[in-house]
């Protein structure tokens, strides 16, 4: 199988190996080193000085944390959303009884950077700002360091879904003055699915300090002391330490520049192939992401019967989005373990797909 979607992404060798390691004592020496490691490299990937937490969840369990260490009940919030993911980053924090006020852009489109200051300068209440790098679900990248320099300038702590991109797309944390950066370990990162990755800044952790919703198994301050000693609070996932270890020295090995060049590359080359293909492309040109990229399903196709087609007759495995996009929008993740073939493969098969046409979809 040609796996692509946007998470969970393939795994290389060295990682599948990796998870075949028999258990170790997680309070032991040997774990201690395997996460001393683990947070070195983060640091260097995330390009931070400051904290990296590691939790044992999915990426949503991290937006969770951070909402629950940043934020107080009734606490008001801005969210600027772009799509499924802005709206799950809402979601959260409205069940945790934060005031959430939306700053919603059309799919396909990325955030205006001076509509937000303009939403900041309307609500000098509001300490905390939510938003997502890259939506997956559209496949747009948000021009980050634009909207960190509205945000920093307006002296508000800045709070990055960064799942699906870190790793991928530059995002220099320090540099841009990010002050809670979260990812997980099935994207970006050719590891499964298990873990997630956030970074603190110190003006995260003073309004961590001050911040009153309730909190246990994700605290920052617990897990930041068990971290000291090269351990973690509770039971971690193991295996997926294994394989993010092996993720990391290979993302530090290839270099973090040719990293980033080469998701840039295979995304130049998706765009390109699918245009050839007749095929529309669905986010705004300007904005369109380096891992995940969103097209329109063509006149006569729905786009579940097309990803249906793929799957079963060439082996390709796409995916359609979400909420009111699904069968209209199929979208081709190309992040983490990706190379030229697999999206050669992905775009060979879309045109014989596409030449048997929707009729024969139906026999
Ligand atoms: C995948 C993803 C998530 C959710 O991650 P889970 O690991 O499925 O919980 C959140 N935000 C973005 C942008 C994502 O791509």
């Amino acid at each position: 199988m040609n796996l692509r979607t946007p998470g969970p992404t393939p795994l290389p060798d060295p990682v599948r190996q990796a998870l075949a390691q028999d258990m170790i004592n997680h309070r032991g020496p040997e774990f201690a080193a395997l996460a001393q490691e683990i947070e070195r490299d983060l640091k260097r990937v995330f390009q931070t000085e400051h904290d990296v937490l590691v939790f044992s969840a999915s990426g949503t369990g991290g937006l969770e944390a951070a909402v629950q260490n940043l934020l107080s009940p009734g606490e008001p919030v801005l969210v600027v959303s772009i799509g499924y993911f802005g709206e799950r980053f809402a979601a959260i924090a409205g069940a945790y009884g934060a005031d959430v006020r939306t700053l919603a852009f059309p799919p396909g489109q990325a955030a205006d950077p001076d509509r937000v200051a303009a939403a900041l300068a309307a609500a000098p209440e509001v300490r905390t700002v939510l938003v997502t790098h890259n939506e997956t679900s559209t496949g747009v990248t948000n021009d980050l360091e634009a909207l960190a320099r509205v945000v920093k300038g307006a002296g508000r702590l800045l709070v990055v879904d960064a799942i699906s991109s870190l790793g991928c797309i530059p995002l220099p944390t320090d540099a841009w003055g990010c002050d809670v950066v979260i990812t997980a370990s099935q994207k970006g990162w050719m590891a499964p699915p298990g873990l997630t990755m956030l970074s603190v800044s110190p003006a995260a952790w003073a309004a961590h300090a001050q911040a009153r919703l309730p909190r246990f198994y994700f605290d920052f301050s617990t897990a930041r002391k068990w971290a000291e000693r090269g351990q973690t609070p509770w039971t971690p996932a193991v295996s997926i330490y294994y394989a993010l270890r092996e993720g990391l020295r290979l993302i530090l090995a290839e270099g973090l520049e040719q990293v980033f060049a080469r998701h840039r590359r295979i995304a130049e080359l998706t765009r390109a192939g699918l245009r050839d293909l007749g095929l529309e492309l669905f986010a705004d040109p300007r904005h369109a992401s380096d891992t995940v990229t969103a097209f329109l399903a063509p006149a006569g196709w729905d786009g579940r019967a097309l990803v249906r087609r793929l799957r079963e007759q060439h082996g390709v495995v796409l995916t359609g989005s979400q909420g009111a996009l699904e069968g209209r929008v199929v979208r081709i993740g190309h992040l983490g373990w990706v190379h030229e073939a697999e999206v050669r493969e992905v775009l060979d098969a879309l045109a014989a797909v596409l030449a048997a046409g929707p009729v024969a979809a139906r026999a």
